[in-house]
């Protein structure tokens, strides 16, 4: 079973894609990447989802990866009296200390980091922005604010202080118990919500370790102005539309989005971006133009991946949310001016002996006509490096660890396979025209570029990069045992 496209799927599990059978859709729809959101849902529920993405899995034979999507330090309003108020423009309201419920005059925050950064003249945010509020004074323990806008305050509902660094933990009380739920099922990826700065992934990777991948979701303003190094920490990264777009004004995402996008295809790192991509399916079983034409910008730019929420999780058409996108990406990849834009948007290799090779392999796959990039890989990396070349041939990823090829099933355009390690050079070239050949990709006959690092089972080794000919069914010969390489095996 193989791809037709480059570009990833990621779709989030909800109530409406619990079942095995919608989630077996979802993925032959086109899903690569299905995603547990931690802000909502039980354990259970997301254990019941897992378990159904790996019994998929099984059955088709493709390494899927699972993202555990943490909440984060999201912040919360306290809850009312009457469970929600009416607010007018120019009214005063005071958020503080106070746990007892709220009125029309105030309400609690239980966020006391909160009263340490807010500043006269900052907007707090409520409800995803309906609400806005212009801080006024700040004492210890309350927050005086001036109502922007008419609009209701209920239980409970989001806050968004965009102009302040707030000095909590990238990591809540229950995001750590989620992290350990999460790791111990066996997710391939780690999100973190609300980053703020490096060390909150430094944070959360101590924890993490090599046991998954942790991803970036830039969603606060003051992420921005580290982002290079975020993403420098990271192995992936998200463009949060959702909240950004709260914290930023709507017209300003667009540029955001790009600027992350740039940044992370210049350091290789798969970058999804994410929510309200299909917005308007939740509901009605076809987009509007405007989501086509805003999932197809993101795959002209080169994005990694892009991704469902609501639409697969709680919509009320998942399978076409995702059929739709696989439609969209397809007939990007098939638009000449794709290539034309992918290419102009590529960065120049880092000077490393990694991205040297990789650089060589685009170059020679093309030169050549290769119909496949083989890269034979242990910790994913020479993958990733190859992936961030976008070349014009599918990336057949080969590696003995199961972990590493789900992981991968988030980056353009590779195709994650499994086999057992080898031990030398002749081994890998066998492995990779079998693979090659197996998965689709070739034919007798066809010439494939591999790259690989030695010694192999090392991570990040890329150091050799290999021409190989796809040979015939011959007597005493197994279909797709190399035959003669057109080219000596390059060793840096
Ligand atoms: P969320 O993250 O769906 O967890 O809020 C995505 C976003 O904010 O866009
Ligand atoms: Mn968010």
């Amino acid at each position: 079973m193989r791809r037709q496209r480059k570009a990833k799927i990621v779709a989030t599990l909800g109530p409406a894609s619990t079942d095995i059978e919608v989630i077996r859709q979802l993925f032959e729809a086109g899903a690569d990447v299905f995603r547990l959101n931690f802000s909502h849902g039980s354990h259970d529920d997301h254990k019941r989802r897992y378990d159904a993405v790996r019994q998929v899995e099984a059955e088709t034979g493709r390494p899927i990866a699972v993202l555990a999507d943490l909440q984060g330090p999201k912040l919360r309003i306290g809850t009312f009296a009457a469970g929600k108020v009416a607010v007018k423009a120019g009214d005063a309201f005071v958020l503080d200390s106070d746990p007892s419920p709220g009125d029309a005059t105030r309400v609690h925050l239980p966020h006391p980091e909160l009263f340490r950064v807010a500043a006269p003249g900052q907007s707090l945010l409520i409800d995803d922005g309906k609400v806005q509020l212009k801080i006024e004074a700040v004492a210890s323990g309350s927050i005086a604010t001036r109502v922007v806008n008419h609009g209701t305050l209920s239980d409970r509902k989001g806050v968004n202080v965009p102009d302040a660094v707030i000095p909590i933990p990238a990591l809540t009380e229950k995001d750590r118990k989620d992290l350990d739920f999460a790791l111990a099922l066996g997710a391939d990826w780690i999100a973190l919500s609300f980053v703020q700065r490096p060390a909150d992934i430094v944070e959360a990777r101590e924890i993490i370790g090599t046991r998954a991948g942790v991803l970036s979701k830039i969603e606060k303003p003051a992420a921005l102005q580290q982002l290079e190094e975020i993403v420098r920490v990271s192995d992936a990264v998200m463009v949060a539309r959702g909240d950004l777009g709260v914290e930023l004004p709507p017209e300003r995402v667009p540029g955001v989005q790009k600027r992350i996008l740039r940044i992370c295809r210049q350091h290789g790192k798969p970058i999804v971006i994410a929510t309200q991509m299909l917005e308007s399916m939740i509901d009605s079983p076809v987009p509007t133009r405007a989501e086509a034409s805003d999932v197809a910008s993101a795959i002209y730019d080169g994005a990694d991946a892009v991704m469902l929420s609501a639409e697969s999780a709680n919509g009320r058409h998942p399978v076409p949310a995702v059929a739709i996108m696989n439609r969209i990406i397809t007939e990007v990849e098939r638009d000449p001016l794709y290539r034309n834009l992918l290419d102009a948007g590529h960065e120049a290799p880092l000077s490393t002996r990694q991205d040297a090779i990789c650089a060589a392999l685009r170059e020679v796959t093309q030169i050549i006509g290769a119909v496949a990039t083989v890269t034979y890989t242990s910790s994913g990396s020479t993958a990733l490096r190859a992936a961030r070349e976008r070349p014009c041939a599918p990336i057949v990823s080969i590696t003995p660890n199961l972990e590493i090829a789900r992981r991968l099933a988030i980056a353009w355009g590779v195709h994650s396979t499994v086999s057992p390690d080898v031990q030398s050079v002749d081994e890998m070239v066998d492995a990779a025209t079998r693979a090659a050949l197996a998965e689709g990709y070739a034919e007798p006959g066809d010439q494939i570029t591999i790259a690989a690092g030695m010694p192999f089972g090392q991570g990040g080794t890329t150091n050799l990069l290999r021409v190989a000919e796809i040979g015939g069914a011959q007597p005493g010969k197994t279909p797709g045992q190399a035959t003669a390489s057109t080219a000596p095996a390059v060793t840096a």
